[in-house]
């Protein structure tokens, strides 16, 4: 039975003039809409207490276990306004059934798929008026669940709290699109075989947290890591995943296994043969990048998620130096994938593969 998200509205929303004041510079993550979805799960009832409520502050207890143990697991997706005013959602069942994905890996209850898609649907229809227009802004959306249970011994609660917020976000590159230097972490790595590395949880991001914070020394935006094992492959950047483009048109990008499957990276591959490009997911280790980028092998790299949609990067850095991808500049094929992927997101290329969910 799919859960009812019923709005119950906000006694004091912010008016038009405060909105669009927020709108008019909403930066990312730091500005929320007037209404949340909630729902909780306990092992005795399963779920209940579905709702569009007010924004605003849980109340935990210090013992609730998510604070000591980290049962905790979340999703990113956007709302965008296309010219003619209408809101749609890209793909939220990919969210939907990543977040099931990752509620099993973390011991969490899983959440239906249409239930979660109601929950996103119903929040952006309550605060629809938030979706921004224009350019590449969106309204971002953070479905998340956490053990709620107060209990301070180790196992999967009993007690759970699912929540949707929506954050409106101006476009990611608002001076045009700009390569990023990218940090080839040695001491850190990501996640193991067996571990969590393919489910979205906070536990994975808390501990990147420091590779970033050495990657943001060397000037670099983001990290890329190897596996766990080898030092050796390439896996994926601590929020994106990542695509090498080669001189005989290949679309080329880490197989699945320890990395998350970004719906970025899923369309991608669904895109690439529309461009004359062959998608490949395979195994692809630093040193045959770092020696096709000094060849020419390699032409374009690119990382892709639902924040940046996709981000060219310039160059490769690490203790040993800095390895240029090609001149640094945006590739053609990032450029065009890039641009194929908004105008389907923003309505203006035909979305022949069902991807654009109106709500
Ligand atoms: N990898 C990681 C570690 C991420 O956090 C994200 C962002 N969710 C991605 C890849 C890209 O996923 P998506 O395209 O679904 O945003």
């Amino acid at each position: 039975m799919t859960l009812k998200f019923d709005l119950q509205p906000s006694p004091a929303p912010r008016s038009d003039a405060e909105r669009e004041a927020v709108l008019a510079d909403p930066g990312f993550g730091v500005n929320f809409t007037d209404h949340m979805a909630v729902a909780t799960w306990t092992a005795a009832d399963g779920w209940a207490d579905s709702a569009v409520v007010p924004y605003g502050p849980f109340q935990l207890d210090p013992a609730s276990a998510v604070l000591h143990y980290a049962q905790e697991i979340f999703e990113g997706m956007k709302a965008y306004r296309h010219a003619d005013g209408s809101v749609w959602l890209f793909r939220p069942e990919k969210n939907a059934e990543r977040f099931a994905v990752s509620a099993r890996r973390l011991a969490l209850p899983e959440l239906p798929v249409e239930s979660f898609v109601e929950a996103v649907e119903a929040l952006v229809e309550a605060d629809q008026a938030w979706v921004p227009a224009g350019g590449e802004a969106s309204l971002y959306l953070r479905p998340f669940m956490f053990a709620s249970e107060v209990f301070l011994g180790v196992r999967g609660a009993r007690k759970v709290q699912f929540c949707v917020i929506a954050s409106p976000a101006g476009s990611y590159f608002s001076g045009g699109v700009q390569p990023v230097q990218i940090w080839m972490s040695r001491d850190y790595t990501r996640a193991a075989p067996g571990g969590t590395g393919a489910a979205k949880c906070g536990g994975n991001y808390a501990a990147s947290l420091v590779a970033q914070a050495e990657a943001a020394e060397h000037g670099c935006s983001q990290v890329l890591f190897t596996d766990a094992v080898e030092r050796k492959w390439v896996d994926e950047l601590g929020g994106m995943n990542v695509y090498f483009v080669t001189a005989d048109d290949q679309l080329v990008t880490p197989a699945l296994g320890t990395i998350l499957e970004g719906v970025t990276r899923d369309a991608i591959l669904a895109l690439a043969p529309e461009l004359g490009l062959t998608p490949v997911e395979r195994r692809v280790s630093l040193e045959e990048v770092l020696e096709g980028c000094r060849t020419g092998a390699i032409t374009e790299i690119f990382a892709c998620g639902t924040a940046a949609v996709i981000t060219p990067i310039g160059a490769l850095k690490g203790l040993d130096g800095t390895t240029a991808v090609a001149d640094g500049e945006p590739g053609p094929r990032t450029l065009e994938l890039r641009q194929a992927l908004l105008d389907i997101q923003y309505g203006r290329r035909e979305d022949t593969h069902g991807w654009m969910h109106r709500v």
